[in-house]
């Protein structure tokens, strides 16, 4: 008799399922703690945008009608701020919803797609479901300047005539490492006209480096070029799920001819909206991280543990090489402490946990809960 399994598309038979963070509430369950905090998911600690909250109350007389399908207002506001035209912007279900856009429309079974050891994990989900091939790209040394990060020459030498798509994290989850201008430039400029070129932007508003690149700048010179970014991290509505990419028009009207018809809902429509003028969100989120970063650098210094140098939100800490103690276990000393965060040995990096800025407060409690595991308080 065949299996349901054996029913199932062959990509899909392989794939290994996105692993979340735990979330709070079962970690509360599981433990009997009541004041546990989760440093797991990339989120924001200061919330919701305030703007953003009181635009979603604002549609509740409006639930028994379908959603803006081409997000006009929404596309416009975008396409204002970003210097775009509205036909060249996709609204998705959260930007892991264009990625996916992209990889059912330009991947076809056998075809290749090409990323980097310890990019973000959405990449191998959305290549294998329609039975891509994945060419995963050997990262930066562990002494590189920017250890872990991608390595553009490699990616570029990876590229065939089967390559549809190359995705590039900058700054990537869960490294947090980033490329800078000329380089990303003129990786763009190699990679063959035929081939997609997708700069994943997520963590944009959060890096402050002068050399890091706006990529939506080099998309009057390059038709192959997506930039994608979200609202689910500096402006803080992920449970909403809206994110997009910027193309060409011709590009995005591939992809809205894939998209589901009302992709993003109303609620995350509104509150998109609202949250892009939100500039004091914006400024306090970002100061409360550039805080945050600093507080957490400190206490690895102190604690004598390595991490990899972050732009992002998140910062993977080393707490294996020098304790003799293994992340797994210290992942789940913290729990027992009521603080998540994230193992990222599913990214080949066995020896860090990757731990999102939280408040002053969150952070001290995560040192102090690290310190208490590793027998160093
Ligand atoms: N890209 C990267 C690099 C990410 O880390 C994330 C979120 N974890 C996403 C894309 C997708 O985020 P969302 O679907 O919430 O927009």
């Amino acid at each position: 008799m065949t299996t349901l399994y054996e029913l199932a598309n062959p990509g899909v038979q392989k794939l290994t399922p996105y692993a979340p963070g735990k979330p709070l509430d079962e970690l509360e369950r599981d433990y009997g703690i009541s004041d546990a905090v989760k440093l797991a998911s990339n989120e924001n600690p200061l919330g919701p945008s305030p703007k953003a909250q009181a635009a979603v109350q604002t549609i509740m007389a409006e639930l028994h009608r379908y959603p803006d399908g081409n997000g006009f207002a929404l596309k416009q506001a975008l396409a204002d701020k970003l210097g775009v035209a509205p036909a060249q912007i996709t609204l998705g279900n959260g930007s892991n919803d264009v990625l996916e856009l992209i990889a059912r429309t330009f991947v076809m079974p056998g075809d290749e797609v090409v990323f980097s050891a310890h990019a973000f994990a959405v990449y191998p989900i959305v290549t294998q479901a329609v039975n891509g091939v994945m060419k995963i790209v050997p990262a930066n040394a562990a002494d590189h300047a920017m250890p872990y990060g991608h390595d553009l020459d490699a990616m570029l030498a990876a590229i065939t005539d089967k390559t549809r798509v190359v995705f590039v994290a900058n700054p990537n989850n869960p490294t947090g490492t980033w490329l800078g201008k000329d380089a990303l430039y003129r990786f763009i400029q190699q990679v063959p006209s035929n081939v997609i070129v997708v700069i994943d932007e997520a963590y944009f508003e959060y890096v402050q480096e002068g050399d890091y690149p706006d990529a939506m700048h080099w998309l009057g010179e390059f038709n192959n070029l997506v930039v994608t970014r979200t609202f689910s991290k500096i402006y803080g509505i992920p449970a909403l799920r809206i994110g997009y990419g910027v193309s060409h028009p011709e590009l995005a009207d591939l992809l809205n001819r894939v998209r589901q018809p009302f992709n993003v809902n109303m609620a995350a429509q509104a509150a998109a909206l609202a949250a892009l003028e939100d500039t004091e969100f914006v400024s306090q989120s970002l100061q409360t991280n550039s805080n945050g970063m600093q507080q957490l650098e400190a206490a690895c210094a102190e604690l004598g543990l390595g991490f990899i140098p972050s732009v992002g939100n998140f910062i993977c800490i080393d707490v294996a090489s020098t304790t003799g103690v293994n992340a797994d276990s210290v992942y789940e000393g913290l729990l027992r402490e009521g603080v998540i965060v994230r193992p990222v040995a599913n990214y080949q990096l066995p020896n860090y946990l990757r731990v999102t800025i939280g408040t002053e407060q969150e952070n001290q409690r995560f040192i102090t809960a690290l310190k208490k595991v590793l027998g160093k308080l």
